[in-house]
């Protein structure tokens, strides 16, 4: 039996969307007990108990706390002193990226974002901070990591360094044994998931989104070796012939998706594979990449391929293809603490609020192959936030920060909490 719970709160008088596809129920109570939610019903139907702390959201919406799944969270955190992710990764010392990732973690949760996915960087420490907010003795979000990219040599993730920077044991894997064995470092350091470079990138230098990395063979042996750990694969992949590789070889998530076909994106549907779209980082670095530190020629890329990636998204909605939201926020590039600018791009291409909500929780959380988050349902973990209006009709309520009126994760009130502000105000682009 549940002992008695140290903590109960309940959420009264504001309309409560779960996450799920159950329609909002007007003047709804959740409530709350320690870290789980125990009712979710309309008032009058949903007892609360007497002792609890009262949070009145009328004329409010409750709703799932928010994930963001694909961030680089050891990346310069002051933008006021921008300089390209490449230079950081290359030069910043271990200490250093880990306490700029508990900086842009502790920013991503100050706005509602309760959860990331982070796409790993060695050396940073992100499995230990994983764990220490896990534990309680730091504030941040969850953090579902990555502990390392895998990357062939001459692939996205090894073009990033510098052609004389020293390369180690696992930065690079060719071959099939190379990348199994990768694959089994991951989980020895502590990983939730295995990102793996599928195609040429934007941001690193030397190579064209429209190169495929890896074999079917290769591919298929890290998810292989990732599913019998029973972790998901995230791929990074641009190019149409990355992709279609990828997808024969099983992967559960497609990162960014650029150039993908009509054939592809059926695939996608049909297997239930996610397109993870990354639209934001367009918006930043053409608008304003010069002044936060992304070199000329990622720059150059990154215009050849924004409107290609919106083309792309586009048709996935009207497809119906699962997406879960990732913003690619990195450093000055891309600012930690602006996620909910994606779920704009995702409405202004599209998509309705309320899908774009849900690719932000539920499917997020699906994901991230998380079922105790994600959803405001009895037995879940409380993450939730009450916002001012109503974001399932215009989800640009979610970027003002006065609209956040209460922020909660694992059942504790946090809305106090401010992380220190240094980003620059947005100018949004045309
Ligand atoms: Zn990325």
């Amino acid at each position: 039996m549940r002992s008695k719970p140290v903590n109960t709160t309940a959420i009264t008088g504001g309309r409560v969307w779960e996450g799920t596809n159950a329609a909002p129920i007007e003047d709804g109570v959740v409530v709350i007990e320690d870290d789980r939610i125990t009712a979710v019903g309309p008032r009058g139907q949903t007892p609360v108990p007497a002792d609890a702390t009262l949070i009145d959201a009328a004329g409010a919406t409750v709703l799932p706390g928010l994930c963001d799944v694909h961030v680089h969270l050891s990346t310069n955190s002051d933008h006021r002193n921008p300089v390209d992710n490449s230079h950081f990764r290359s030069t910043a010392s271990g200490t250093a990226k880990t306490l700029h990732a508990l900086r842009n973690a502790q920013t991503a949760l100050s706005v509602g974002f309760t959860s990331l996915r982070v796409m790993g960087l060695r050396d940073a420490g992100e499995p230990t901070l994983r764990n220490m907010i896990d534990d309680g003795l730091l504030l941040g979000p969850r953090l579902s990591v990555a502990p390392w990219w895998i990357t062939m040599t001459a692939g996205h993730g090894d073009l990033y360094y510098p052609p004389n920077h020293p390369r180690g044991e696992w930065d690079t894997a060719d071959g099939i044994d190379q990348c199994r064995k990768n694959v089994r470092k991951q989980v020895g350091a502590g990983a939730d998931f295995i990102k793996v470079m599928a195609s040429g990138g934007v941001m690193s230098h030397g190579d064209k989104p429209e190169w495929p990395n890896y074999t079917v063979a290769e591919l298929a042996a890290i998810v292989d070796e990732a599913h019998s750990f029973g972790l998901p694969v995230a791929a990074h992949a641009h190019s149409l012939e990355g992709i279609t590789r990828c997808l024969d070889a099983g992967v559960d998530s497609i990162e960014h998706g650029t150039f993908i076909d009509e054939e592809q994106l059926v695939r996608m549907k049909e297997a239930g594979t996610y397109l993870v779209p990354t639209l934001a980082i367009h918006d930043w670095v053409l608008l304003r990449g010069e002044r936060t530190g992304a070199a000329p020629d990622s720059i150059a890329k990154m215009r050849a391929v924004a409107e290609q990636r919106r083309t792309s998204f586009a048709r996935a909605v009207q497809l119906g293809v699962n997406i879960a939201m990732g913003t690619d926020s990195s450093g000055t590039l891309c600012p930690f603490g602006e996620h909910a600018r994606e779920l704009e791009l995702y409405t202004e291409l599209g998509m309705t609020a309320e899908t774009a909500l849900r690719s932000a929780t539920y499917h997020a959380a699906k994901l991230m192959a998380r079922n105790d988050i994600g959803s405001i349902e009895v037995g879940k973990l409380a993450d939730i936030l009450v916002v001012e209006g109503n974001p399932l009709n215009d989800v640009t309520a979610l970027r003002e920060r006065k609209n956040l009126r209460t922020i909660i994760k694992s059942g504790r009130d946090i809305s106090h909490f401010e992380s220190e502000p240094n980003v620059p105000p947005l100018v949004l682009s045309n």
